[in-house]
């Protein structure tokens, strides 16, 4: 804990990527799982980790960088939350974030604007990009963010670190604030996939307050890692769409050259196509916009939330409230869903959507009925400059071209540094997919390939 204090002390001024930290009460879990000792049932005692700040923290502010939830201090933890305490983690910092998860590289943080480690004129990636940037500045070993359309695996790469969304149901979302509720899952964020298997050991399975949570086995990632030296016998997937038009020449030849890598340990390449990856962006922003704008109905100033203090009625109180505590972009898609989910609007937008999710996933299913995993790029770029994309929120929206699609399926996904691109000097990500439940077998090519 002292050390990761330390490096928090001297790259915080320039990262940025907390929002808040408890150092006395880190240092106090440290100093009593010191008197208790190290056992077997806590495999992560004495390990200091952060969280993205929609988590539940008990006692702890969870403000989901919006000013909506400024003075917001919850008075439970999150399931994971419980679950990490249980396995010896201290919690030591929340990070920044895009308001309430929406972004793609935390500008749209209402606190502070985080750097990437890597080069501080440029974005860590988002929303999850204070977490990522944490890690990649040494801040603490591992960290966990959310996902609802890449927000592990996009600042994952852009950072040059590990991250892991878990299959959708494997991990409980009770005590994460909703954004898109059907795509939502939480996952690890760390510099080794060592480090990640360890992390979702901790927070995997069953939990009776999130009815989506799945109730099958937990199988021993840390041991799979163990088994695995080599791919042979695998085959991967590389679907055309995710290798085509738009991606830049520095991401395709690092992301091939991992290709090889994958070749020279083994495994069969397999040409595989995703015929409908080029309706997944407008697919996922029509159905998250829509659940986000039914999920954040319940900030209002009476419920949850800031309130105005200069209405002069109810109507006005809540408006003003709404207009007060969100966020541009947080407003912005609010709009947009409540018009996607309005009687004469719904059959042609939120259910056409349903429709088209179900055919983006077929596509997947389709793909491991052949192959045991997919490879492709994380993004179609390296890590963009600050301000860059702001004024655009429509190009903003197509960085995540490579990654919404997963959500939209509810299959795993894991983040890798594929290496340095030749161009900008700045990390790479590589990802790979696996089919629902397959967590293992990302975590054990990753750590062959790593
Ligand atoms: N960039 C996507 C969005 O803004 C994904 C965010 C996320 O995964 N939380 O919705």
């Amino acid at each position: 804990v002292n050390t990761c204090l330390d490096r928090i002390r001297t790259t915080e001024p320039v990262v940025q990527a907390l929002v808040h930290t408890d150092a006395e009460n880190a240092l106090n879990t440290a100093r009593s799982l010191d008197a208790q000792g190290p056992s077997a049932d806590m495999p992560l005692w004495g390990v200091p980790i952060i969280l993205k700040d929609l988590l539940a923290t008990k006692g702890q502010p969870t403000t989901c960088c919006s000013k909506m939830l400024e003075n917001f201090t919850p008075f439970y933890n999150a399931h994971v939350v419980d679950r990490l305490q249980q396995a010896g983690a201290i919690v030591l910092a929340k990070s920044n974030m895009d308001e309430f998860a929406m972004g793609s590289s935390t500008e749209n943080s209402a606190v502070q604007q985080t750097k990437n480690p890597w080069d501080t004129t440029r974005v860590p990636g988002g929303s999850s990009g204070g977490s990522a940037a944490a890690v990649a500045a040494g801040q603490a070993p591992g960290a966990l963010g959310t996902d609802t359309g890449g927000s592990i695996r996009q600042p994952a790469g852009f950072c040059g670190i590990v991250g892991l969304k878990p299959t959708y149901g494997r991990v409980s979302r009770y005590g994460l604030v909703a954004y898109g509720s059907s795509l939502d899952q939480i996952g690890p964020m760390t510099r080794c996939v060592a480090d990640s298997a360890a992390i979702l050991q901790a927070i995997a399975g069953h939990d009776p307050k999130d009815s989506t949570s799945v109730a099958i086995e937990v199988p021993d990632y840390t041991a799979a890692l163990e088994q695995t030296t080599d791919l042979s016998g695998w085959r991967i997937g590389v679907p055309r769409e995710y290798w085509g038009d738009g991606l830049s020449d520095e991401v395709a030849e690092t992301c091939r050259a991992f290709l090889d890598q994958a070749r020279e340990h083994g495994a069969e390449l397999v040409d595989v196509s995703l015929p409908h990856t080029k309706y997944a962006i407008a697919t996922y922003y029509i159905l998250v916009m829509a659940e986000a704008s039914s999920n954040l109905s319940r900030f209002d100033g009476v419920r949850y939330g800031h309130r105005a203090d200069d209405a002069a009625n109810l109507m006005e109180m809540y408006s003003k409230s709404r207009s007060q505590g969100f966020g541009r972009e947080v407003q912005r898609r609010i709009l947009l869903g409540t018009y996607a989910l309005s009687a004469g609007y719904y059959d042609a937008y939120y259910k056409k959507a349903a429709q088209v999710r179900r055919l983006i996933r077929d596509d997947y299913l389709q793909a491991f009925a052949s192959c045991d995993l997919l490879c492709g790029p994380v993004a179609p770029t390296t890590a963009f400059g600050l301000g860059e994309k702001t004024d655009d929120p429509l190009q903003m929206y197509l960085t995540d071209i490579f990654t919404n699609p997963l959500n939209l399926t509810g299959l795993p996904g894991l983040s890798l540094p594929a290496g340095i691109g030749r161009t900008s000097g700045l990390p790479v990500g590589v990802q790979l997919f696996g089919p629902a439940f397959g967590e293992s077998a990302l975590l054990q090519a990753g750590h062959v390939l790593e």
